[in-house]
């Protein structure tokens, strides 16, 4: 049995339980054509897979990728089913995307790709079916394309069928920063458990685009020094650590964080080395592995990005005793922002950013007390906590519900 088969299976899911957990409710392909600028029509791919709706619609992103695959799908539908049960928002998970290269089209064309793949979906999406949010590569403007799109195919104004999108048509105040601010409440908790000083730790940051550079500037602004951050083209180090809004600026202009005044290059692999306190991975999957785990001096590890560490580099954080707060809680703040985009455009109201910020504190800190709770009485790790609550929640709901059809 695999190890997360023995961690279902110590929650005491029966083998059909598992075996319903283990496949997706629905998972369809669609092939759609689109006019190019050129005036020659040119067929797209998309995928969607609603992993489950036990818990309430499906929710999840979508994704433009020259090589997204189906299977990928999957396990990010599947992402999204625990994140959404952890951070108890009433959602399931889902996860789409379209297999194309948008840097490869114009403005216009990516309208038609939306448009035409929303089109083709149509019918199985909706504000109580599944609901869309950005994810790589498409944006609040994709969200308001696809909220257009849905909205003409309805014959009404449907703001609840996506999320994501810009704050005039029905968008959430603080949605950008949300996911960091959720990574830093979590970082917060962890901290007091481990009986560490926030004001004046260090930090590193891998990855400065929306997750990374919001993280960096909340903390800066709760006295964390930030040390190293990265993107894809280097990192930058300064032990007397650099305002992060400066490095934004410097970025802006020249397209990267590297040559930062006052700081020194270093690569992305020796940011995750450095001696630092705490460690966001804020960038991609798999940076940290068997390879470089044992390198890392970090105190505490907040993973931003989905699944930027191995299993094999989680064993030897257990064994190192470091604190490691797992994605699917660390960074689910973006969808309980989303949960609350979803709220206001239902009942036609709008939050100011400051009220949709201390809702996300609350369901942060529950979540996080949730898991570290759980990890504690079953001694275990965080992602085990986390993974236990999640799946345990979503099998709750399947049980009380009955198995289907
Ligand atoms: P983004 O595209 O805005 O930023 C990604 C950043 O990572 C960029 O600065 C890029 O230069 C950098 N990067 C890429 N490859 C790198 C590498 N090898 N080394 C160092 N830096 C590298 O993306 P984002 O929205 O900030 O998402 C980052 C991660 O967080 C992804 O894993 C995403 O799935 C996850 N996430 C994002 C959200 C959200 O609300 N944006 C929510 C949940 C999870």
């Amino acid at each position: 049995m695999s190890e997360l088969g023995e961690l279902y299976a110590d929650l005491g899911l029966s083998g059909d339980e598992l075996d319903l957990l283990a496949m997706p409710r629905r998972s369809f392909t669609v092939h759609f054509p689109v006019r190019m600028d050129s005036g020659r029509t040119r067929m797209f791919i998309g995928h969607r897979i609603q992993y489950n709706d036990a818990r309430g619609p499906a929710k999840g992103g979508l994704r433009f990728h020259p090589e997204l695959t189906i299977d990928h799908v999957r396990d990010l539908a599947f992402l999204m089913v625990l994140k959404c049960a952890v951070v108890n928002i009433p959602f399931g998970g889902s996860k789409g995307g379209v297999v194309v290269n948008p840097k490869e089209l114009s403005r216009n064309e990516l309208e038609q790709v939306t448009r035409s793949y929303i089109r083709a979906i149509a019918e199985f999406i909706g504000p109580f079916k599944d609901i869309p949010a950005p994810d790589v590569y498409t944006d609040s403007q994709t969200m308001a394309w696809i909220m257009d799109t849905y909205s003409q195919y309805m014959g009404y104004r449907v703001p609840e069928v996506v999320t994501g999108k810009p704050i005039i048509v029905g968008g959430s105040e603080g949605r950008s920063e949300a996911t960091s601010l959720g990574v830093v409440f979590c970082i917060r908790e962890a901290a007091k458990k481990l009986g560490m000083k926030l004001k004046g730790s260090s930090v590193a940051v891998q990855g400065f685009g929306n997750v990374g550079w919001n993280a960096a500037d909340i903390l800066h602004h709760m006295g964390c020094k930030i040390v190293a951050v990265s993107d894809t083209k280097g990192g930058i180090f300064n032990l007397n650590g650099f305002n992060p809004r400066k490095v934004f600026e410097h970025k802006e202009k020249s397209g990267s964080v590297v040559g930062f005044s006052g700081s020194k290059d270093v690569s992305n692999q020796e940011l995750l080395e450095l001696n630092c306190d705490i460690l966001v991975p804020a960038a991609l999957e798999g940076q940290i592995t068997k390879a470089n785990a044992n390198e890392i001096k970090a105190k505490l590890i907040a993973e931003g990005a989905n699944g930027p560490t191995t299993p094999e580099a989680d064993r030897v954080f257990e064994e190192k005793d470091i604190f490691l707060i797992p994605d699917i809680l660390a960074n689910s703040g973006g969808v309980a922002s989303s949960y609350f985009e979803w709220v206001q455009n239902l009942t036609r109201e709008h939050w100011t950013a400051q009220e949709g910020n201390k809702k996300l504190e609350v369901k942060m800190v529950k979540a996080f007390n949730d898991c570290y709770d759980i990890s504690k009485k079953q001694k275990t790790n965080m992602r085990n906590g986390a993974l236990i609550l999640g799946v345990g929640r979503v099998a709750e709901a399947i049980r009380t519900l009955g198995f289907w059809p």
